[in-house]
């Protein structure tokens, strides 16, 4: 049996972060990937996915983008080789290809077994993802119709012919939405509630007015907004997801998605609710941008027609509320509905009832446990690339502090 001081399982962002920050703390260490590092980005995302903020923001704060200007969005292959020349540049201990299968207790370490033998470790540190089993809340039982969740999609053209329903209206679904209808596809959207924002106002990224305004520091998520998905969007450039721009594009919008009875989809009467509190997510990052800005003296150029909102859509004021799926020719049903964690292979009483682990800031209940990557595991950015990087620091610092093995 191999041991080693801490183990880490996963080779994504969150487990490439903490292997470098363990490095710098001289901490003996084994990155376990049981596929390629980053493999999410690689396989488990659209062709067309550009990362959601710009180059200068979703990145480690020491490592660039040195082949793009700060304001490109880097498309999902080179977030992947980003990834993986960082770990090479450093020689990190990744090893590839090897699963972990089962974790447990061992006297007062850990025993994990993998694809290629036990590992003994005195620190465990799981980075398999924030988003990691996909989650489809409706069963549609008409064979004739391809269903897939938003993580096998790929393309416009990979699809069957015919009208594609999207369902979720968070990043994710709006923006495979916004690639079908341009790609001439009949594309329906069915939206629940929803943030957001602008993608840049008086000359900033909303990333950067995120941070300003203290936003990706939230310890917490407002009660009773943790389901709330946000929609924004690097592609084509960068643009703000309004979903009156995209109902003049062509797509059909429809409230959240309920029952499949009879061949038929239905759709809660919620759609012109959903649509105008996210112009009210939009329109109040404007007033604490311009609060703060104010506040602040800074010289940023006024922009009062980001004010301007489109005509509500006739598919908003009229709403569809049951779709017959063939008798408007949907082929294929693609589900934005999110994920669940899958932590089945740990064989610990760790776990909350809904399967999220409990722990505070990722340091868990079982002394030499931690999790990272984890959504809102110490702020808003924690699922994201820098938070990530943040988080892993932290932990890093607290895994050296229980002093060798
Ligand atoms: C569509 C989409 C777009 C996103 N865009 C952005 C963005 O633009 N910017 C941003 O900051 N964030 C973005 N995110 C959020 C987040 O950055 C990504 O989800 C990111 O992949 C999370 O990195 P991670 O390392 O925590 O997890 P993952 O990337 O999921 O990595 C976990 C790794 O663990 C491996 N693994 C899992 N189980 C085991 C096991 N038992 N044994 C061994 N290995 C295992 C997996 O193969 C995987 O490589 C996006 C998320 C999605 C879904």
């Amino acid at each position: 049996m191999e041991t080693t001081h801490t183990l880490v399982i996963g080779g994504g962002q969150a487990g490439v972060a903490t292997s470098a920050h363990l490095q710098k703390h001289g901490v003996p260490h084994i990155v376990l990937e049981r596929a390629r590092i980053a493999e999410r980005w690689r396989t488990e995302r659209w062709d067309s996915l550009v990362a959601n903020g710009p180059a200068w923001h979703d990145r480690f704060p020491e490592a660039e983008f040195t082949d793009l200007d700060p304001e490109e969005f880097a498309g999902k292959d080179r977030v992947a080789t980003y990834f993986e020349s960082f770990a090479k540049a450093r020689a990190l201990p990744v090893r590839t290809g090897v699963n972990v299968t089962r974790l447990e207790r061992d006297g007062e370490g850990f025993r994990a077994t993998t694809s290629n033998g036990v590992i003994q470790a005195q620190n465990v540190v799981v980075a398999t993802g924030p988003f990691q089993k996909p989650l489809i809340p409706t069963v549609v039982t008409d064979p004739a119709i391809t269903q897939l969740h938003s993580n096998a999609y790929r393309n416009p053209q990979s699809l069957p012919e015919g009208a594609v329903l999207v369902v979720g209206a968070g990043s994710s679904g709006a923006q495979i939405a916004e690639e079908l209808v341009r790609a001439g596809r009949r594309v329906y959207l069915s939206l629940g509630p929803h943030d957001r924002p602008p993608r840049r106002y008086r000359g900033q990224d909303f990333v950067w007015w995120l941070g300003k305004l203290g936003k990706w520091d939230m310890k917490a998520p407002t009660p009773g907004t943790v389901h709330i998905t946000i929609a924004v969007s690097g592609a084509y450039g960068g643009h703000t997801m309004d979903f009156r721009r995209l109902a003049a594009l062509g797509v059909t919008l429809l409230g959240r998605a309920g029952a499949y009875k009879d061949g038929s989809l239905h759709f809660a009467p919620d759609l012109r609710t959903n649509i105008e509190n996210g112009d009210r997510n939009y329109l109040s990052v404007l007033d604490e941008a311009d609060a703060y800005a104010a506040a602040n003296q800074l010289d940023l150029p006024l922009e009062p027609e980001a004010r301007n909102l489109l005509p509500l859509p006739d598919c908003v004021t009229n709403p569809t509320l049951a779709l017959d799926l063939r008798k408007e020719g949907i082929s294929t049903i693609i589900w934005a509905t999110g994920f669940a964690l899958d932590f089945g292979w740990i064989d610990l009483d760790i776990f909350h009832e809904d399967g999220r682990p409990r722990h505070h800031d990722g340091v868990s209940e079982i002394p030499g446990l931690y999790f990272v990557g984890l959504p809102w595991l110490s702020c808003r950015g924690s699922a994201f690339i820098w938070g990530a990087w943040r988080d892993a620091e932290r932990l890093a610092a607290h895994i050296a502090a229980r002093g060798p093995a």
